[in-house]
């Protein structure tokens, strides 16, 4: 499960670790996280953002420092070029979450290196290659404040008008102008409460705003009702148009239109191509779509819709 809260632009770490705190038993890995962003260099200003958002792992072999004994990653090596949209999928712990949390520089690769835009992550700055990069968690925590402010941290000084587009391309603006605040709704612990695909729509319309070039996508688990199920896709999709997409993937509907799959097991790519291609190879991938990939087809039509 990756279920760190952001949803946009990752320059800024404390939301980030304060829904870590919330995480159970993830104690160590804030104290690696606050080690690795105090050390962060300070902005020089205008961030240099990735032109292209290529991204490459190269060999990567990876253990977390606190279990030197087992080794989550091997000699993982793959190219996302820019614009394609990947999905990776295994069973739980093959170490889906852990190629993000290389790709975010919560952690350094022991073996391999990780290129974006063909440079060594080493000598990019961690910041600026962060702040390229939007993440969709799994779990949308909304903090405390207005939908506005909420949709608006994707990016600092967005005008009202500008949150308000984002919204409608995330198919939000329509629940949010039926509230009577509109925009001015307080959400998060005191507010209102919003359901997951709310939640979901409104982490969408952050991403849209804060424009990364590379997306990081952790697809929930939980099934949404169709209707709402339609509206998530479609936002998808739209945030998805025209960057280099990385995807956790539970649902056959994505890997189906994902330009390439990984099939990760025990920390190898064991098996990857498209999913036709891997259905024909009946091997891993086959296994998984039969016995794990949830397929939306199949969802409950008797739960109620929500707009
Ligand atoms: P899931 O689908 O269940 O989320 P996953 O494929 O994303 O699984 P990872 O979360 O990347 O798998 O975990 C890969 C392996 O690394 C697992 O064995 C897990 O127990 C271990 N692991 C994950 N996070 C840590 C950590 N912070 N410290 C030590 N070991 C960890």
């Amino acid at each position: 499960l990756f279920s760190i809260f952001v949803g946009a632009s990752l320059s800024s770490f404390p939301e980030i670790i304060s829904q870590l705190q919330k995480t159970a038993g993830a104690t160590e890995r804030i104290q690696e996280i606050l080690g690795e962003t105090l050390e962060e260099e300070p902005s020089s200003g205008r961030p240099q953002l990735l032109d292209s958002g290529e991204v490459e792992l190269r060999n990567v072999g990876f253990h977390y420092p606190s279990r030197a004994d087992v080794r989550v990653l091997n000699d993982v090596s793959f190219i996302a070029k820019p614009g394609e949209r990947i999905a990776l999928v295994g069973p739980s712990g093959a170490g889906k979450s852990t190629v993000f949390s290389l790709l975010l520089g919560f952690y350094q690769a022991q073996q391999g290196d990780i290129f974006f835009d063909g440079k060594s992550f080493k000598d990019l700055s961690l910041a600026d290659t962060r702040s390229s990069m939007g993440l969709v968690p799994q779990e949308v925590l909304l903090f405390g404040g207005s939908i506005l402010e909420n949709i608006g941290y994707g990016r600092p000084g967005a005008s009202k008008e500008e949150i308000i587009t984002a919204a409608k391309q995330a198919n939000a603006h329509e629940f949010i102008a039926n509230f009577p605040e509109a925009y001015e709704t307080t959400v998060g612990p005191r507010g209102i409460k919003l359901s997951g695909g709310q939640r979901q729509r409104i982490a969408i319309a952050r991403a849209i705003l804060a424009n990364p070039k590379i997306l990081l996508l952790d697809e929930a688990t939980s099934a949404l009702d169709t209707a709402s199920e339609k509206l998530v896709q479609e936002a998808l999709s739209h945030l998805m148009h025209g960057r280099t997409s990385l995807i956790i993937a539970h649902r056959l509907s994505t890997v189906r239109d994902a330009d390439r799959i990984l099939v990760l097991q025990n920390g190898h790519i064991v098996e990857s191509g498209t999913h036709d291609e891997l259905m024909l190879r009946d091997g891993a991938y086959r296994i998984l779509v039969e016995t794990q990939l949830e397929s939306t087809s199949t969802l409950a039509d008797s739960q109620p819709a929500e707009v």
